[in-house]
Order: structure tokens, then sequence, then C-alpha cells
């Protein structure tokens, strides 16, 4: 059992600046929050954190981390809060506690490689300081060490989590030691068989296999000394059986035949001598083809360098060779954890697009900051910053754009749960379907048959797959009721002159005159129309002689005549003659029964009812092309408008309330009302009312009037 006072000796060898102080409460505060509780091996908690602490020494983090190290499992498993670990220990210890108590809460399981790498991508994403990875590293070491302790079940989840997740981040963040151990200890528990039969195997064949490792190791070191290639070490040992397995499952060979499982490892001084012991290699033993390796010139992704070479020996057995420097071998034993330690490696030399671009940020900022504590404490890095990692409520990773809202998440589901979003659940919580989603959000998406994307949702969709597939639903229902419209638009301009419609539509003429309107199918002329691109007159002048085009006398000088449709929420409108081909009262002035309206095709929209005072209208905005003559349906009696009123007040008490009594007492709904309060003793109240006609409304607006204290009384836009 680790003891603290030798732990603080540790630290202080390599730091003797440390913040022992600190680290003492640490400790005094972990035993104490941790008192009574025992680990499944039957010993005292506080065994752990020393040990996670102990490992981080050894990494020689700063006192920061070995605090955190120490904390770890205090607001996970006891009643402190993260404030409190702020209060007694700062920021910085609270904040990598934080992230290691927020990985942990997290079950990383999944048996599907890609969702595997989603999650190592979320866990890296979660993470802006590198530390709280390296605690929870040591954390999961520690626990892969005294697994055998917990029941089977557990025990195969923690281990292929380790295999899945955190064997990985190791490798990825350099640090082959830890990514081993983690590696041997999965293989062990979770494939316990033929992890034994491999070791009996191992074993069986040791003693010999140690007799040639160090025969090998001998003719090594008389070669390189015979070439005068100084090297700091020869190192021999059996392969792991990690990765012995891994071999036969790749070559799919049996056990017998695999014999080289020995590795060589030599430490040279520099890189040229790393060169000169592999040519020396070479000329001892014959190489086998294609297993040489310059990981020097060109490093992995995670900044491994090494040469690499299997060779024959006298007695036919190959065997593996790393060749490498003492830097290069502090790197790949340690990792990232090395870079802030042995500042003189010279590892900002790779311009290497496949180098990793975390990698490359960290070693830009070690070029800036010479002190190595300095480098760790500024060490915030956003290790995947264009990615936002989500989860669906079964647990898939879904991993999106940062900015990203439930939109683009419904989309990534399925086109249909896209189209048919009428709602999200953000951690359980409704939230707007503009909201921007964060690592680790849990979002479910409402759905509800037979809803349609609206075209607002452009301006939050992120992902392009959502914006094309939004856009592609709108264009196709717009060019479908374009294409509606526009048949209803042709076919009542026929009849206006006493022509059947549909003999022209059949007509092989009309095919032949698609051309001459740039069309080529007769969907798309009548989508022209209903655009407003093109007259229906002009078709008909083009295929009907003009000796036989008569206007029929005036019965329908109006073109549609409008009625209001009752009930839905939505302001629609129905024109005659135009089934339930979109009429819409115009928003900018809304008409209502009664006043003189027109009517404007809109694109794709169908046609919009304007006030013939809209001040739209009037300044004429719109294109005279696009007018269509309206009037309002005489069968439609009963009509429930909604108008929007401005009206100009006293700023006094009890006005709302009269006001809201006159309306109430002319019968007439109040569907919203605002007040505020202008300058000079003056208010403006804004209200929307429900009337059912233009003689209802100008009664209502004049009683108003009447009402005192009131000033003015206006109907919005409407030009004055
Ligand atoms: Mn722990």
């Amino acid at each position: 059992m680790i003891r603290f006072e030798d732990l603080l000796e540790k630290v202080r060898a390599y730091s003797p600046d440390a913040d022992v102080e600190m680290l003492r409460r640490a400790y005094v505060f972990s035993a104490f929050e941790h008192r009574g509780q025992v680990r499944h091996s039957g010993e005292p908690y506080l065994i752990h954190p020393l040990a996670v602490a102990d490992f981080l020494a050894d990494m020689k983090l700063d006192a920061v981390a070995i605090a955190a190290g120490l904390l770890h499992d205090v607001v996970e498993d006891t009643l402190t809060t993260i404030d409190r670990i702020q209060e007694l220990f700062g920021p910085e210890v609270a904040h990598v506690v934080e992230g290691v108590t927020k990985i942990s809460a997290i079950s990383f399981s999944s048996s599907e490689e890609r969702q595997a790498e989603n999650f190592r991508k979320m866990l890296l994403a979660m993470v802006d300081d590198i530390r709280v990875i390296l605690v929870k590293l040591a954390d999961r070491l520690h626990n892969m060490r005294t697994l055998n302790h917990l029941p089977e079940e557990r025990r195969n989840k923690v281990a292929q989590e380790t295999r899945d997740i955190y064997a990985p981040i190791a490798n990825r963040l350099g640090m082959s030691k830890v990514k081993n151990e983690l590696e041997e200890l999965s293989f062990r528990y979770l494939e316990p068989k033929a992890y034994e039969a491999l070791r009996a195997k191992v074993d069986a064949t040791r003693r010999a296999t140690e007799g040639l490792i160090g025969e090998l190791k001998k003719t090594i070191t008389a070669k390189l000394a015979e070439a005068d290639v100084p090297v700091i070490e020869i190192d021999g040992r059996i392969k792991r059986l990690w990765s012995i397995s891994q071999k036969l499952k790749r070559q799919k060979i049996e056990m017998e035949q695999v014999y080289d499982f020995i590795a060589l490892r030599i430490i040279a001084d520099d890189v040229k001598d790393c060169y000169a012991a592999l040519g020396i290699i070479h000329q001892t033993w014959s190489p086998v083809p294609g297993r040489i390796k310059d990981f020097i010139a060109m490093p992995r992704p995670n900044g491994y360098q090494s040469l690499h070479t299997s060779v024959i020996s006298e007695h036919g057995m190959p065997f593996e060779v790393q060749i490498r420097t003492i830097e290069m071998h502090r790197r790949a034993e340690e990792g990232i954890a090395a870079h802030w330690k042995y500042k003189e490696g010279r590892v900002g030399d790779h311009r290497d697009d496949r180098y990793f671009q975390w990698m490359r940020q960290l070693l830009e900022y070690q070029q800036e900051v010479r002190d190595p504590q300095e480098f760790i404490q500024n060490l915030k890095v956003e290790l995947y910053p264009e990615e936002v990692y989500t989860f669906t409520p079964k647990g898939l990773v879904k991993a999106l754009p940062r900015g990203a809202t439930a939109i683009d998440f419904a989309y990534s589901i399925h086109t249909d749960i896209g189209h048919q979003c009428v709602g999200a659940r953000v951690n359980g919580k409704i939230v707007p379907l503009r909201t921007r989603l964060k690592n680790g959000d849990i979002v479910e998406i409402v759905t509800q048959t037979g809803h349609r994307p609206s075209r607002d949702w452009l301006n939050f969709a992120a992902t392009s797959r959502a914006r094309n597939k939004i856009k592609h639903l709108i264009h196709s229902e717009e060019k479908a009721r374009s294409v509606e419209l526009g048949r209803k638009l042709f076919e009542k301009e026929a009849r206006r002159y006493d022509i059947n419609p549909k003999t022209i539509v059949d007509s092989e003429e009309l095919a032949k005159a698609l051309a001459d309107f740039t069309v080529q199918k007769v969907d798309d002329l009548f989508a022209a129309i209903g655009y407003g691109k093109v007259q229906p007159k002009q078709v008909l002048v083009k295929l009907v002689p003009a000796d036989k085009l008569h206007e029929k006398p005036p019965e329908g000088a109006v073109a549609a005549v409008v009625r209001r449709v009752l009930g839905s929420g939505e302001e629609k409108i129905k024109v005659r003659g135009f089934d339930d081909v979109m009429v819409f009262r115009a928003r900018c002035c809304s008409p209502i029964r009664g006043e003189k309206i027109v009517g404007y095709i809109t694109r794709g929209k169908g046609v919009s009812v304007h006030s013939a005072t809209c001040p739209n209208v009037v300044n004429l905005l719109y294109d005279p092309e696009r007018r269509i003559d309206v009037e309002w349906d005489k069968t439609d009696a009963v009509g429930r408008y909604t108008v929007k009123l401005t009206m100009e007040v006293e700023d006094r008490k009890g006005l709302l309330a009269a006001v809201s009594a006159k309306i109430a007492d002319i019968n007439t709904n109040i569907r919203n009302m605002e007040a505020r309060t202008d300058e000079d003793q003056r208010a403006r109240i804004d209200m929307t009312i429900e009337i059912s006609d233009l003689k209802h409304l100008e009664k209502v607006i004049k009683s108003l009037r009447g009402v005192e204290g009131v000033l003015g009384v206006e109907r919005a836009g409407r030009a004055s």
C-alpha cells in the first residue's frame, strides 16, 4: 500500500516548488470524506485515490492533477459538491474533478466499432483540460489492476469499456505503456480461456525463450561495439499476450506456428545512431521483407517514432527489433505526459498533415511556453472543436457539426423524422427546435404524422443534409401548389372565353406549343402560370384562332370570390372556383369581409389577398401582372377575422380596464392586448380582436374613440 508521505517525496523530487500543503489538505479531506467506505477487495477506499495520485506522480504531473487524483471520487461517491472542492482547493482542481466526475457518469459501452469511435471522440470533446483524461486513465488503470475483486458482470462491462474506449484513447495520446497494460488486462478478463491458453504456451517455452533473448542481446552488443555505434540500452522481452493473440487473429494461424514472440529494443543516443544500428542488425541477420518500418521519418499520427524491423536468427527464428532515441522512447511510453517533462525533445519538427491537429496544437503551446508547469496550466485544448456529440434516448451517439440544432438531429436519424418533427426534448426538457445542442445532450424528437417542415427551419438547420431535405420538400410542395393554381387560373380564363379547357389541355397543339413557353411538360406550363410568369390568356391566344376567342358577357369580371374558412387556427380563405387552392389573407393588412380587396399570385404559396388600401398595394410593391380580381363570397354569412388595432391613450389608471370593458360591451373577443408607456404621459395599446366584418370593426373603432382618455385608434397595416 502506498503511503502518502512517500507520494509527497516522489512529487518533491521532480517538483521542489509543488504546493505540498494543498496536497496534504486534499489527502486529509479525501480520507475524511471516504471514511468508512471500502473497496470490493475489502480494503479501505482511500487506497484507490492514493494509487491514482501515485500514478499521476509517476507521470510527473503538477500538484493540481495530483490533488484532483486524490479527490477524483469524492463528488461522485460522497455528499461533497464541486462548489465545496472549489472553495477548498481552488477553481483548477475543481475543474479537473468536475471533468472526471462527468466522464465517469457516462457509461460508454457499445460493441459497434463506429459507435466506439464516436464515444471516444465525444469523451475527448467533453474535456477541455488534458489533465482530466490523465486522471481518468490513472483511475481506470488502478481499477483494472484490481478488477478481480468485482463480480463477473461488472468486470466484463468495465473490461469491455476499457478495451473500446480507454485503451484507444491512451494510444491516441501516445501513452503506450498505459495502453499496453489496459489492453493486456482487458484481454485477461474478457477472454479468460484464450488468455490462459496463450499464457500456458508462452510459459512452456519461457526458459528457452529467455535464454535466446540473452544470446541475441549479447550478439547485438558485440556487433554494435565492433562497428563503434554507441547505444544506451538493449532490452529484450517476450511480447505481450494481447499482441500475440492479435497476430494470431490477423494472420489466421495457430499458436504452434507463432514463434516470433520476442521483441528487442535498442535505445540510441541520436537519430544517426538509430539508422546505423539498423544497418548493423540487417548485416547480422536477414531481414524479413516488408517488415521494415521507418516511423522516425514518418511518425505515427499519435507522434510515435521508432524504427521497426523483423529479422531471422541463426536458429531460423524470427524476432522483432525496435530502435529509437531516448526521447522517442520516453514519448512512446508516456505519450502526451512526456511532452511537458522533456521539453528538450525535438518534437516540434513535424509539419506532417497526418499529425493530429491537437498534437500540433500541443506542440505549438509547448514552443510558446518555457516553463513546463506553466505549460500544463495553460493547456486548455479543444480536441474536436468542430463537432458536438449527442445521444439518442437509446444511447446511440450522433456526431453533428458545432451549432447543430434539434432539427439537424432529427434529420440525422431519418428524413421522415425530420419532416414530421414538431418538437424536441433535450435532457428531458422541452426546448425550441432552434436550440443548439451541446456535448452529451440526450435528444428526443417529437413527431406528428403529416407535419411538414417550415421554411423558417432553414434559418437554424446547420447540417447540409437537413438543409437539402427541407429545401427539397418545400420546393416540391411549392411546385405542386403552383401547378394546381396555374391549372385553375387557366381553366377560369378559358371559360371566360367559353372554351372547354379540357379540349386545350389534351390537344396536340398544346404539346407542340410548350417549347414556346420554354417548358417541357404541361405541368411546367401550369407552374409557370401559377408562379405568375405566364398569363393564361397568352396560352389561349397561341392555341385558339383569334376569331373564336370571344369574351363572354361579364358574368365574371371577378376572377375569384373569397370566402373565409372557419375553424382552423390558420387564417385561410377560399376563393370561389378555386376549391382549396391556398388563398390567404396577407399578413401586412389582414383584410376583412366587406372591405375592398385585391389578390396577388405569390411564388408558390397561392393567392394572397390584400386590402385595396394596404400600403404595399398602394405603393405598387407588387407586380401588376400577378394581380387577380377577387371579391368576398356572399354565402359566407358569419366571419371571424382577427384584426390588429393600435391605440394612443393617456397614461392613467383604469384606462386599460375601461377599454377592455367597452370592447366586451359590443360582444367582441380580445385575442391579445399589450400596453406600454410612451413619453409625455401617453401610452400605446396594441391589441388583436376578433370581428365579423367591416361594419362590426367600424362600430368597435367608433366606440373606442368615444372612451375618455383615448386619443386615437388606428387599424394596423393601413395607409393613412
Ligand atoms: Mn476512481
